[in-house]
């Protein structure tokens, strides 16, 4: 039978590339989990996606219980559930102000992170009863949340600190909006939550892949520098960025070439391993890549799964 793979933010970017890729190899139905519906629709048609590969469901994760209805109306479909990809995100680096979620939670980190958190762990139970021979749970992270690359030291760096700020909630009232309960920075908000979702994919791994069988993986696959996370950035920014990755860094990387690299961590029978953070080199091969020291701490790792399963409401 063919997989059936839920992918988040399939309305543009990365993950409408990596849709249509596995779309076309005929092997894969894909839900589409998409806060624009319409524009999910338009997307997919303009990408020239067949009728009928995929299914576009409402999903809003700056909302818990558009998160926790979104599993409903997928169960709903009764289609079997074999990957999950947490690829949504958003990025404020100019906001000078937090913004919050529906629960109360900073944007990036309640989007990028505690969304995909309630996300993930509901729909693990889905991806456990799956016959699928090799289910997958995939968490889009990012170099950017990596402190030990040269992209990663680029300030302001991420650090998520004794957590302090997520424990108090996030919400900015009377406690911070940041993880480490220091003043509000939209670039590091994002950073955090990407060492939020390596931390999270190890953490799942280390608790759920014996029991389960399921494949953890996380991935960084290249700067993608004309995808529409760059949105809210600066013009001159917008402008210069995509050649400055393309002849000075040489770390860019089209739409299609990302889409069809996180296609691989769906799909292909080599890239089974579990607890892995995906990279590729020039020439497109793929290698497991070191994380941090922070986005590979155990302790924090843990922590982190603690804290989130409280603001989420699963403890
Ligand atoms: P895009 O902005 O093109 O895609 C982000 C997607 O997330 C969009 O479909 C957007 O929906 C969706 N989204 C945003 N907020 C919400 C929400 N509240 N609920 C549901 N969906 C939401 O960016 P990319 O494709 O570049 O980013 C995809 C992933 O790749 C992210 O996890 C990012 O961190 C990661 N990444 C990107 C890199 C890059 O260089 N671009 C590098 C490394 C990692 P809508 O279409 O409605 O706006």
């Amino acid at each position: 039978r063919k997989g059936t793979a839920v992918i988040t933010g399939a309305s543009s970017g990365l993950g409408l590339a990596t849709a249509k890729a596995l779309a076309e190899t005929g092997k894969w139905h894909v839900i589409m989990g998409c806060r624009d519906f319409l524009k999910a629709s338009r997307a997919a048609k303009a990408a020239g996606m067949e009728k009928g590969s995929y299914t576009i469901v409402h999903l809003d994760l700056a909302s818990l219980d558009s998160v926790r209805q979104f599993v409903k109306n997928v169960r709903q479909l009764e289609m079997p559930v074999d990957v999950v990809v947490c690829n949504a995100a958003v990025y404020q680096p100019t906001a000078k102000e937090p913004s919050f979620t529906a629960d109360g939670f900073e944007m990036s980190v309640g989007v990028n992170h505690l969304g995909h958190f309630l996300l993930a762990r509901e729909l693990l139970q889905d991806l456990t009863s799956s016959d699928y021979p090799s289910k997958r749970l995939i968490i889009v992270g990012s170099i950017t949340g990596n402190t030990n690359t040269l992209a990663g030291n680029v300030p302001p760096k991420a650090n998520l600190g004794d957590l302090r700020g997520l424990a108090a909630g996030l919400n900015g009232v009377g406690s911070s909006a940041m993880i480490d309960g220091g003043e509000f920075d939209g670039a590091k908000a994002y950073k955090d939550s990407k060492v939020c979702n390596m931390l999270t994919m190890q953490e799942f791994h280390r608790r759920y892949h014996e029991e389960t069988g399921v494949t953890f993986a996380s991935l960084y696959p290249g700067c993608i520098a004309t995808t529409g996370l760059f949105r809210e950035h600066i013009p001159l920014f917008r402008l210069l960025f995509p050649p400055f990755q393309k002849y000075i860094t040489k770390g860019y990387v089209s739409e299609e070439e990302a889409g069809k690299r996180l296609a691989q961590v769906v799909s292909d029978p080599s890239l089974t391993k579990s607890g892995v953070y995906w990279s590729w080199n020039n020439n497109s091969a793929s290698f497991e890549n070191q994380l941090s020291e922070e986005a590979s701490d155990p302790e924090k790792a843990k922590k982190v799964w603690e804290l989130s399963e409280k603001l989420v409401g699963l403890a």
